[in-house]
């Protein structure tokens, strides 16, 4: 429910073999960028203002049009001494007017606000824990000694580069395409290389009960393939922080810094060839995306798909020849890999491999090469200084580690009570959906039989799964830093490749459940409320009922939303990939959407920048869908409290955002800019504005012919 925080942080190039066999271990290798759960963590970081690019946004820039006049209160510059705060005119300003102006975005971070509340508090616990040398078991072996071996800076200044000079020189000693083909292919000499492509297992389409393995194209330095033909602010910092980030490496491996900036000047013209024909951010946001990369191959059709570039040598290679079938996510750059697969580009590709290979390492390595990877990420997020590395640390135990990490806390800090409540209220909510789409007037029977039974089949996973994987193999004492990642990825590969031809198993879940944050995957018609994000705001002892619907009720009427929405109506109550919509309701839907959309085209954030209403359709329509269910229940509550619960809902979106963090949020991302998830969304209720008072001409108010409900 909260969106993705891109660790942008050289998203492209730190998470460039993400999937697969060669992830970087803070990656799991099953992750892979199309499967669903599109929601958002919080885990960023903050310190905003000071010094932002004057050509980020516009100094004070007020929003005056539209009649929606409200300021972008995400950003500290914008919350001055003495503002007139009216609570008919702007409701989020109004409850958060004091918060806004006194939080700090810590050193090292982007963010914060609710959702990084909650995650400070389950990292505190989890830093305990890591520190705890009394815990024994396996998993508090494993999650200690990968923690120690992070935080061992003596024995990592120590090591230098040397871990990754030997990866260095076979790159540079490569001289022919013969030589290059048998690198790529060779799993010991280029573990940790991007190669330009990536196999692994994931859930299918078609059948969510089966694995299908997957043949993805690597990321880009500039992540987003659009920024190579029209360069926006957010893909000139990341040229930049790339540029930076490569000079630093390379020339620790003796390269000159004009031969750096030459090489990744070469790698930039090749990947523009390669983003020619690759699918955008904006192709992901679009309602046919799946169709798009849903293109599943025989192994015959896979093996004519290769001309120049040993795919299938490299599939077979990686441990995943035997698969019955392939799904190749983007056909069209596996055919323009092999057109620039060439004697010419010899030296071109291995720059990329290099270049790619040296700055995904850099946050693993000493001293001088995470400075200059967080100094990198600063200049794409805006953050400033260094987080304590401890949280860092933690944090990527969290992400590396999910299962034995999640085990020892629950050991730690029993949440069955949690878990019982959460399910309880899940519950409740789906019962208040099948009255909402039973009343859809807009609906054919025929869909709405079908959206109760989807509804019906929903399956809850609340807080804290029941089945986990099996760690037992894994083994970390001893081992150094490198040593740990690559133990890691190897202990995910394996495990992957068991999967091939294989079915899911639904009662493993395979996220991190610690993370403040909450899906719903259409791949299994399941909502996950998970543990992270049941901490102060969204939940503590004692808190009301009425907050407790405006944080968690109002989460779980979100998500719930997204079984229905345009991606929701792809997928059918298995989690198949089938449309069962007619196709007249789904023309009322997108009417009605595209409704919503025009409304947020019309909201100006600062001089020059509307909101891509396009981009936000969907989680606009659950974040108004999930406020409807829960003052749907509300009716049902005897004396409730519409104001405690308006004020909660507000303060679950507080926050304060870097100037270059909100560009990328209001451009980029599918969730609209937090302050508007609370006007916008509390607009359209005539409880809202009756508690309130609301009347034509405050800047609260929408009059109901111009109001946006989906749903
Ligand atoms: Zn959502």
């Amino acid at each position: 429910m909260k969106r993705k925080l891109v660790t942008l942080l050289l998203a492209s190039s730190l998470a460039l073999s993400m999937s697969g066999c060669k992830g970087t271990a803070e990656n799991t290798p099953q992750t892979e960028p199309t499967e669903a759960p599109a929601e958002l963590p919080a885990e960023e970081v903050p310190e905003p203002t000071e010094e932002a690019p004057a050509d980020v946004v516009d100094e004070g820039a007020l929003i005056t049009t539209g009649g929606k006049p409200w300021i972008d209160s995400n950003l500290q510059e914008n919350i001055t001494e003495g503002m007139e705060l009216s609570v008919k005119d702007d409701f989020h300003l109004y409850v958060n007017y004091d918060w806004l102006k006194n939080a700090e975005i810590e050193e090292g971070k982007t963010y914060v606000g609710a959702f990084s509340q909650a995650s400070d508090a389950t990292e505190e616990k989890a830093l305990a824990l890591l520190n705890d040398e009394s815990l024994t078991g396996h998993d508090a072996e494993l999650i200690q000694a990968y923690y120690k071996a992070l935080m061992d800076w003596d024995a990592r200044d120590a090591a230098g580069i040397t871990p990754i000079e030997g990866t260095v020189e076979a790159i540079k000693a490569i001289s022919t395409m013969d030589e290059l083909s048998d690198f790529i292919c060779d799993m010991d000499a280029s573990y940790f290389v991007p190669v330009l492509t990536s196999p692994g297992n994931t859930l299918s389409y078609e059948d969510s009960e089966s694995y299908i393995t997957y043949i993805n194209n690597d990321g880009l330095l500039l992540g987003d393939p659009a920024e190579y033909s029209e360069r926006t602010e957010m893909g000139d910092r990341t040229y930049e922080a790339n540029l930076a980030l490569t000079k630093a490496m390379l020339t620790r491996l003796g390269y000159t810094e004009d031969e750096a900036t030459a090489m990744f000047e070469d790698v930039i013209a090749f990947e523009t060839k390669l983003a020619e024909v690759s699918l955008t951010s904006a192709d992901a946001m679009s309602p046919d995306f799946i169709d798009k990369i849903n293109n599943v191959y025989s192994p015959e059709e896979l093996k004519e798909l290769e001309t120049t570039y040993p795919l299938t040598r490299y599939i077979e290679a990686c441990g995943y020849g035997n698969a019955d079938c392939y799904i190749v996510y983007e056909p069209a750059v596996i055919e323009r890999i092999n057109e620039l697969y060439t004697e010419e580009n010899l030296e071109t590709i291995k720059n990329s491999m290099l270049i790619g290979y040296v700055t995904d390492m850099a946050p693993m390595l000493d001293n001088e090469a995470y400075d200059a990877y967080i100094e990198a990420g600063s200049i794409v997020d805006g953050s400033t200084g260094r987080e304590d590395y401890s949280k860092v640390a933690a944090s990527r135990v969290r992400g590396s580690l999910m299962t034995p990490m999640d085990r020892a806390y629950l050991e730690r800090y029993d949440a069955a009570e949690k878990k019982e409540r959460i399910t309880k209220i899940c519950e409740e909510v789906i019962d208040v959906y099948r009255d909402m789409l039973a009343e859809e007037e807009w609906l054919s029977d025929e869909t709405r039989d079908l959206a109760i039974e989807k509804l019906d089949a929903i399956k809850i996973n609340a807080v804290y799964p029941d089945k986990w994987t099996d760690y037992s193999k894994l083994d970390l004492n001893g081992l150094s830093l490198y040593e740990c990642q690559k133990a890691i990825t190897q202990f995910y590969w394996d495990q992957d490749l068991t999967h091939t031809n294989g079915k899911v198993d639904h009662e493993i879940w395979d996220f991190d459940i610690l993370e403040a944050n909450a899906y719903y995957n259409p791949q299994d018609n399941s909502i996950n409320m998970i543990l992270g994000l049941l901490e102060e705001p969204f939940y503590f002892d004692g808190i009301t009922d009425e907050a407790l619907m405006g944080s968690i009720g109002v989460v779980i009427g979100h998500e719930i939303s997204h079984a229905f929405d345009t991606n929701g109506a792809q997928f059918d109550k298995y989690g198949n990939y089938s449309d069962w919509w007619t196709e007249e309701d789904y023309a009322a839907f997108m009417e009605r959407a595209d409704k919503l959309a025009a409304y947020y085209d019309g909201i100006t954030v600062w001089e020059g920048q509307n909101v891509p209403g396009q981009n936000i359709q969907t989680e606009a329509i659950a974040d108004i869908t999930g406020m409807k269910a829960i003052l749907k229940i509300a009716e049902g509550m005897e004396g409730f409290d519409y104001d405690k619960f308006f004020t909660a809902y507000a303060k679950v979106w507080h926050e304060l955002n870097t100037r270059e963090m909100e560009f990328y949020y209001c451009t980029q991302d599918s969730h609209p800019l937090s302050f508007l998830r609370t006007n916008v969304t509390l607009q359209q209720f005539d409880e809202f504005l009756e508690t309130y008072d609301i009347q034509e001409g405050d800047n609260m108010y929408l009059a109901p012919e111009d109001r946006i409900m989906v749903w």
